[in-house]
């Protein structure tokens, strides 16, 4: 049977904490292969609708529409500023651990292969403890990627890494994109997030206040753009 329909649908999702309102009618169509960046100021709504989606928290309204059954394994993978690794573990013991959690039928195979993906072969049988930042935050990535999940969240992924660290990643996060794995990804870095996307939106005081395709800004453009869309808050941006 032909599948149709975005792979997530987001609609009119809202979240409220007493008299805040965190995220307020955000409507996003994920379709497979997307790879999304929403930009937006601090406190503009960016994590709690990351945790929506995560079924990390729970929407005041509205829903999240995923088109396909997960099989049981989790539809998500999500990177946040919690490692949920052990510290203790090798990396490969980690991603050993996860897979098995899972219930991967080749958790060795899956563990090796990931390690590889993202430049960490060599590291594999050091203490997780022992890794720099940016060895973290990718051995985090395969920890997320471990079950293959249909899609990938990302939380200001970028934030601690220096600037080695920052290029690893901008490669990782490309093999990924290239693989036609679906993403989305939060930041409040401009020059990091336009690099890897190839969908964008702007998120401002809790609305999605743009979105449009990579292709079609410049990033001077984009630039003021967004800081146009920001300044107010709100914004008026094409779109929404
Ligand atoms: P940052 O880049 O600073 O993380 P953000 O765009 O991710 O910002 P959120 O963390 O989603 O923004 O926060 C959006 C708004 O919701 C803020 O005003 C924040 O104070 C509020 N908020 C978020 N989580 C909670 C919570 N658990 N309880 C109360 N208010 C919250």
């Amino acid at each position: 049977m032909a599948v149709s329909g975005p792979l997530v649908s987001i609609q009119r999702l809202t979240k409220r904490y007493g008299s805040v309102t965190a995220v307020w009618r955000a409507d996003l169509d994920i379709e497979e292969g997307d790879f999304w960046v929403i930009f937006g100021p601090n406190g503009a709504g960016k994590t709690t609708l990351l945790r929506m989606v995560a079924q990390l928290a729970q929407p005041s309204e509205g829903s999240i529409h995923f088109r396909e059954e997960d099989g049981g394994r989790g539809r998500v993978g999500y990177v946040s500023h919690q490692s949920l690794l052990y510290n203790e573990l090798s990396g490969f013991e980690n991603l050993f651990f996860f897979a098995r959690l899972y219930g991967m039928d080749d958790p060795e195979d899956r563990a090796r292969d990931q390690l590889k993906r993202m430049d960490l072969e060599w590291a594999g049988d050091l203490a997780a403890r022992g890794y720099s930042s940016g060895m973290r935050q990718r051995l985090t990535l395969a920890r997320a990627l471990i079950h293959e999940p249909q899609l990938l969240l990302l939380d200001e992924p970028y934030a601690g890494l220096d600037q080695h660290g920052s290029r690893l990643l901008t490669e990782v996060l490309e093999k990924l994109k290239a693989e036609g794995r679906t993403v989305l990804l939060i930041t409040h870095n401009l020059a990091q997030g336009l690099a890897v996307s190839n969908r964008l939106a702007v998120m401002s005081r809790g609305r999605i206040v743009y979105r449009g395709g990579r292709e079609e800004v410049s990033e001077t453009n984009f630039e003021s753009l967004y800081f146009e869309l920001v300044k107010g808050g709100m914004g008026d941006g094409r779109l929404t």
